[in-house]
């Protein structure tokens, strides 16, 4: 099921995507009800046109910053490692927080912020949401926990990613999160997901991996994770990126205002957001 967050007549829903058409949970103010609630077996008759509604993103503000892991894919760690040694870590995971100010939809703009960074950097990522309050979970009832996956792009600005010894900052920059076009629910996918994730700049493939790929994958994480906080239902975990970001080219190539980025991933679909 592809469920959406959207603007219809000024008022902010969430709904499910049935072909073109929107069936709008008019009984859950936010994404974040609608997944601790679990989606209702009677969907009501109620139908939008898609050409009607305003995409926003499936989680336009969420209630904690976003999980990520860096350098979880063997040959992005390669080319991280190229363009800044002190990026690489070994048999750990690389966990770290993302604030999210308002996500960005498909079609939304990324701003190029160009008081503040030159080296801007797309990467493309499939994030997990977690469906119901984790803590101690064992690895062979993470399924259980996980509601649905989506579309990010994990903007970055790499100089202040890398010039401070946090990546927070260089992660967090307004607009720095185009998310969706939509969260698929776990149950169309086989698990553990084996999906497909690339990246077009201007067109242009850059990166192109798989989810089986992942060093750490759904498990490692939460059970690690859960091991010591509590994962709310809502959580977004989003799994790092493959090899092909612009600071792995040589020479390094970053985002220019103007730049149309794609990011695309199997069973889930598109987002694409200019650079302005
Ligand atoms: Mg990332």
């Amino acid at each position: 099921m592809k469920l959406i967050t959207f603007t219809h007549k000024n008022e902010e829903l969430v709904g499910v995507l049935v072909g073109e058409s929107v069936i709008p949970l008019r009984q859950f103010a936010s994404m974040e009800e609608l997944i601790r609630a679990g989606v209702p077996a009677d969907l009501g008759a109620e139908r939008i046109p898609f050409t009607e509604v305003q995409l926003l993103a499936p989680i336009p503000r969420p209630a904690h910053d976003i999980i990520c892991l860096g350098m979880n894919f063997a040959d992005h760690t390669k080319e991280a490692a190229r363009f800044h040694p002190t990026l690489i870590r070994e048999n750990q995971a690389v966990y770290f927080g993302k604030r999210v100010d308002l996500a960005v939809p498909h079609g939304g703009a990324i701003d190029s912020h160009p008081d503040v960074t030159q080296q801007l950097d797309y990467e493309a990522e499939i994030a997990v949401i977690i469906g119901r309050d984790a803590r101690h979970v064992k690895r062979e009832a993470v399924k259980d926990y996980i509601f649905g996956y989506t579309i990010i792009n994990d903007v970055s600005a790499r100089e202040v990613q890398t010039g401070h010894k946090q990546y927070f900052f260089g992660k967090s920059l307004d607009t720095f999160t185009p998310m969706g076009p939509c969260i698929v629910t776990a149950d169309e996918f086989a698990y553990p997901p084996e999906i497909g994730i690339r990246c077009f700049v201007n067109g242009e493939k850059r990166q192109d991996g798989n989810t089986r790929q992942w060093i750490f994958d759904i498990e490692d994480v939460i059970t690690e994770l859960s091991a010591g906080m509590t994962l709310h239902s809502g959580t977004i975990i989003s799994m790092g990126t493959p090899a092909g970001v612009g600071m792995g080219m040589t020479p390094p190539v970053f985002l220019q205002s103007g730049d149309t980025v794609k990011c695309e991933a199997d069973g889930i679909g598109t987002l694409t957001n200019p650079v302005i």
